[in-house]
């Protein structure tokens, strides 16, 4: 019996980058496979690749999820969007693909219908059913959002800024758990969703000692991110089988930030648990056995 049917559960880590464009790090995605669906949480820049990287056809997603609106979350799902409706082997989506989001959700999946309709005009491919080129809005609230073949995804609330609504998720499936804080500054919603999951993957930011005193940092971006040290607290208190960092932000910016390891090290100083920084392509196993990690999936070339 493959992984896939057999009680367990497979988290890909597609994206665990941050606005900044950059090659090792793309923006957030995360895919979740259990009970043969293939939910996609977030589609940040080069979410497709990432997927196709996998042997994922991107008309294989089953729906996606948005924590929030912020552009590094969705900037690659007009890509899914559209190449997903495709007939090529990387494509082949046959019916709509929900999108599931805070309020205003209507806003992306409209305007995304708009800004492809000269595509469809242009392509001119008989093949395309009208159905695979709609996406179906769906406003997220607190609690049970989705159920479908023993999977339960479940939407909490987090504060990111006062201005932003966003969620994080719990997904469910046959005793296994894993739960996505999405952009959150430190927030003990999180650790109640998470309390004895399997797997909790959580974002963090930290700024350069050099800039220990930047204001904008400190009371802007700072305000809506979660540090290493909060993070640790929040693992201590849900303790989950395996916690993963993902969203890495190192401020000033990228190499010149902190190193992930300065990161990892201060969040351990105060959590004893396994913890580990995501990377891209990273593959997490949730087993009866436990949590196994893939450093790297195996990719393929290109879906035949
Ligand atoms: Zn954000
Ligand atoms: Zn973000």
């Amino acid at each position: 019996m493959s992984e896939l049917n057999s009680g367990s559960m497979v988290v890909t880590l597609l994206g665990t980058g941050t606005p900044q464009p950059d090659i090792e790090r793309f923006g957030s995605a995360t895919l979740v496979q259990a009970g043969g669906l293939n939910l996609l949480f977030d589609a940040g820049r080069g979410a497709s690749l990432r997927l196709t990287q996998v042997g994922v056809p991107l008309g294989a997603i089953d729906a996606v999820f948005l924590t929030h609106f912020h552009s590094d979350h969705t900037a690659g799902l007009a890509d899914v969007y559209s190449s997903g409706y495709i007939p090529g082997p990387f494509g082949k989506r046959t019916k709509a693909l929900p999108v599931y989001g805070p309020e205003g959700v209507e806003e992306l999946t409209d305007g995304l219908m708009m800004a492809f309709r000269g595509d469809l005009r242009e392509r001119a491919i008989k093949a395309i059913s009208e159905e695979s080129t709609r996406l179906v809005p769906n406003q997220v609230r607190e609690g049970i959002v989705f159920e479908a073949k023993g999977v339960t995804v479940t939407a909490f609330g987090t504060y990111h800024h006062d201005f932003a609504r966003t969620f994080g998720y719990r997904i469910d499936y046959a005793g296994r758990s894993v739960v996505l804080s999405g952009d959150t500054a430190a927030d003990p919603r999180v650790a109640d969703a998470a309390m004895g999951c399997d797997v909790l993957v959580h974002e963090v930011a930290a700024i350069d000692a050099s800039m220990a005193d930047n204001d904008f940092f400190n009371n802007v971006v700072m305000k809506g991110h979660t540090s290493p040290e909060e993070a640790a607290a929040i693992f201590q208190k849900a303790r989950p089988k395996l916690s993963v960092f993902t969203h890495i932000v190192q401020l000033p910016g990228g190499n010149i930030g902190p190193s992930v390891e300065s990161i990892l090290a201060r969040a351990r100083d105060h959590f004893d648990g396994d913890l580990i920084a995501g990377t891209d392509l990273m593959v997490l196993h949730l087993t009866q056995d436990g949590v196994h990690v893939q450093p790297h999936a195996q990719v393929v070339e290109a879906i035949a």
